[in-house]
C-alpha cells in the first residue's frame, strides 16, 4: 500500500481549476461557492482520476463526500446519456453509507455537484416505503447512494442491477462494520464486477477496516490527511465532574447555563434517556427535542430542519441517530453520556467544528467513567483536566417559590413521577416481543432500564441539584490516577434551583 500524507505534492493544489474536471462539474463547484479545495479533496481527487483504489481517512467535515463524488462523476461523464431508457442509465457509481442521513447528504451533494451533467442520481435507504424508491431507481441511475440493507431489497426485487458498476465507495466503512453490515456489504460486494475501483472512507482505521480493504480492494493508496483517530483541531474539549449519575441532568441544565450554550446536540447512550432527557429538558423550559432510531424518517428529517433552523436548541441523540448529520456551524456537541467507545467519541464531537468553524465538545464525567476517559485521552491524546460546574448563584425569589415556575411553565404538567411508570411500561413493551426478535439496540435498552429500576427511588426529582461551591478542577493524571480518587466531593450541601433556572433562554 502506498501512503500520502497532508505533506505531498499533491497538496500544492490549491485551485479546483488544477484538477482535470470538466466545465459542467467546475460549474457546480462554482454554484456551491467552493473555492479552494480541502486537503482531502487535494489528495484523493487526482488519485481517483488516475483510477487508484483509495483508503482515505479524513478529519469529519473535511469535505470527503466531494474528494470521491467529484472524480466518479468526470469518470463516468463520457459515458452519460440523455435517452430517457433505463437502459442507458445503468448503476455505475455505488456509494454504499450506513446510515439514512449519511446517505441523504451525500445524495444532496451528489445532485448538486451532477446538476449540470446528464448523470442521474438517486438515493434508498430503509425505514420508508420502497414503492416510492422503485420507479426512481427503476428508470435508471448512474450513481446510486445507498445503505445496504435497502439495497438488497431492491436487488432482491429485481428493481436493481449492480453488474455494470465501476466504481465502489465504502463510506463511513468503520461504522457500517461497527453496526454489523459485514454480511449485507460481503453479499453485495459479490454482486458487483471484479473489475472495479474501490474507495474506502473511514474516520478511524481499525484491524478489521484493514481486513476489509485487504479483502476487496487493489493496492489502495491511503489518504491520510489527519493523524489517525485525530479529533479535528478546532474543536475543544472539555471534561466537567458530576457526582454521580443521579445528578446529571440537572448537572447538564447548570452547565448549559454556566457556559452560555445557546445550541448544542446532546448525545445520549440509549433511545429511553434520549427521550427522557429532552422531556427533563423541555420541563425546565429548554427549548429541546430527542433525535433517536424509534422515530420515523420523517419525523427525524422534521425535527433536524427544526434544529438547523435554529427552531429547536437542543438536540438530545443517540450516535445512531445523528450519525452522518452534517449541520453546519454546529456550535457545540455535549457528551451527557461518555460514548461505550472511544472512537465513538471522535465521531460524536466531528458534528461540531465542521468546514472550519470552531467548536465545543463538553462531556460530562462521574467516578465510574474512568476507564472511558481515560481511553478516549489515550485515543485522542490528550490529557484532560476535569472541570467543575458551578453551582446556580441564589435567586431568592425562585427558591422562595419554586412551585410558581412550574405552574407557568409552557409544557403542561401532570402530577410528577412518570419516570418510573415510563420505565416499567418500557420494560414491558420490549420484553412482550420474543428475546430473538428483539435488536441489539432492545437488549441494550431492556438492560439500561432493568438497571434503572434497580436503582429504587431516583432522589434527583424529588429535591434540587446540589453542586460543591469548593469543588475544584484538578489535572489528571490518567496514567496512575483513577478518577473516582480527583472527583469534586461536595462538602456542605447546598440546594439550587436549577430544574428551574432556564426559565429565560439567552
Ligand atoms: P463532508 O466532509 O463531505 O461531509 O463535507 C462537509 C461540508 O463541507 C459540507 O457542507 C460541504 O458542502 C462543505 N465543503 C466540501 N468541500 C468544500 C470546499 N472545498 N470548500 C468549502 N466547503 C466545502
Amino acid at each position: 500500500m502506498t501512503t500520502v500524507s497532508t505533506h505531498s505534492p499533491t497538496s500544492d493544489i490549491t485551485d479546483f481549476s488544477q484538477f482535470a474536471l470538466d466545465a459542467k462539474i467546475q460549474r457546480a463547484i462554482a454554484d456551491a461557492g467552493y473555492t479552494t479545495p480541502t486537503p482531502i479533496q487535494a489528495q484523493a481527487i487526482p488519485v481517483v482520476l488516475a483510477g487508484q483504489d483509495v483508503m482515505g481517512s479524513a478529519q469529519t467535515g473535511t469535505g470527503k463526500t466531494a474528494s470521491f463524488v467529484l472524480p466518479i462523476l468526470q469518470n463516468i461523464l463520457p459515458l452519460a446519456s440523455s435517452s430517457t431508457s433505463p437502459a442507458r442509465h445503468p448503476v455505475r457509481a455505488l456509494v454504499l453509507a450506513p446510515t439514512r442521513e449519511l446517505a441523504v447528504q451525500v445524495a444532496d451533494n451528489a445532485a448538486l455537484y451532477a446538476k449540470h451533467t446528464p448523470i442521474r442520481t438517486a438515493v434508498v435507504f430503509g425505514g420508508m416505503d420502497m414503492k416510492v424508491q422503485t420507479p426512481i431507481v427503476r428508470a435508471g441511475v448512474e450513481l446510486l447512494i445507498a445503505t445496504p440493507g435497502r439495497l438488497l431489497d431492491h436487488i432482491e426485487q429485481g428493481n436493481v442491477n449492480l453488474n455494470q458498476v465501476q466504481y465502489l465507495v465504502l463510506d463511513e466503512a468503520d461504522r457500517m462494520l461497527d453496526m454489523g453490515f459485514l454480511p449485507d456489504l460481503q453479499r453485495i460486494l459479490n454482486l458487483l464486477p471484479k473489475q472495479r475501483q474501490t474507495l474506502l472512507f473511514s474516520a478511524t482505521f481499525s484491524p478489521e477496516i484493514r481486513k476489509l480493504a485487504e479483502s476487496y480492494q487493489k493496492n489502495p493508496k491511503i489518504i491520510e490527511t489527519a493523524q489517525r483517530n485525530a479529533t479535528a483541531t478546532n474543536v475543544t474539549q472539555e471534561m466537567f465532574a458530576v457526582k454521580d449519575k443521579n445528578h446529571k441532568r440537572s448537572a447538564l441544565v447548570q452547565l448549559l447555563k454556566q457556559e452560555t450554550i445557546d445550541q448544542a446536540m446532546i448525545f445520549v447512550n440509549t433511545k429511553i434517556e434520549a427521550r427522557d432527557l429532552a422531556r427533563f429538558l423541555q420541563r425546565a423550559k429548554i427549548n429541546a427535542r430527542a433525535l433517536h432510531g424509534d422515530q420515523t424518517q420523517a419525523e427525524r428529517l422534521a425535527t433536524l430542519d427544526e434544529f438547523k433552523s435554529g427552531a429547536v436548541a437542543i438536540l438530545v441523540a443517540t450516535d445512531v441517530a445523528a450519525r452522518g448529520l452534517d449541520i453546519a456551524q454546529m456550535p457545540c456537541v455535549v457528551n451527557f453520556d461518555l460514548p461505550y467507545s472511544a472512537e465513538d467519541y471522535v465521531h460524536r464531537i466531528g458534528r461540531t467544528g465542521r468546514a472550519g468553524a470552531n467548536g465545543r465538545a463538553l462531556s460530562l464525567v462521574t467516578s465510574l467513567d474512568d476507564k472511558l476517559l481515560a481511553a478516549i485521552a489515550k485515543l485522542v491524546r490528550m490529557e484532560f483536566e476535569l472541570k467543575t460546574i458551578r453551582a446556580e448563584e441564589e435567586r431568592p425569589a425562585r427558591t422562595e417559590r419554586p412551585n410558581r415556575e412550574v405552574k407557568d411553565a409552557r409544557e403542561p404538567r401532570a402530577p410528577f413521577n412518570p419516570d418510573r411508570a415510563n420505565t416499567e411500561a418500557r420494560i414491558r413493551h420490549i420484553e412482550r416481543s420474543a428475546p430473538h426478535r428483539r435488536s441489539a439496540w432492545d437488549e441494550e435498552e431492556l438492560n439500561y432500564l432493568r438497571r434503572k429500576m434497580a436503582v429504587s427511588d431516583d432522589p434527583f426529582f424529588s429535591k434540587p441539584y446540589e453542586a460543591n461551591p469548593d469543588a475544584h478542577s484538578p489535572k489528571m493524571d490518567l496514567a496512575h490516577t483513577h478518577l473516582s480518587s480527583t472527583m469534586p466531593q461536595p462538602k456542605t450541601k447546598k440546594p439550587v434551583a436549577a430544574l428551574f433556572a432556564m426559565g429565560k433562554k439567552k
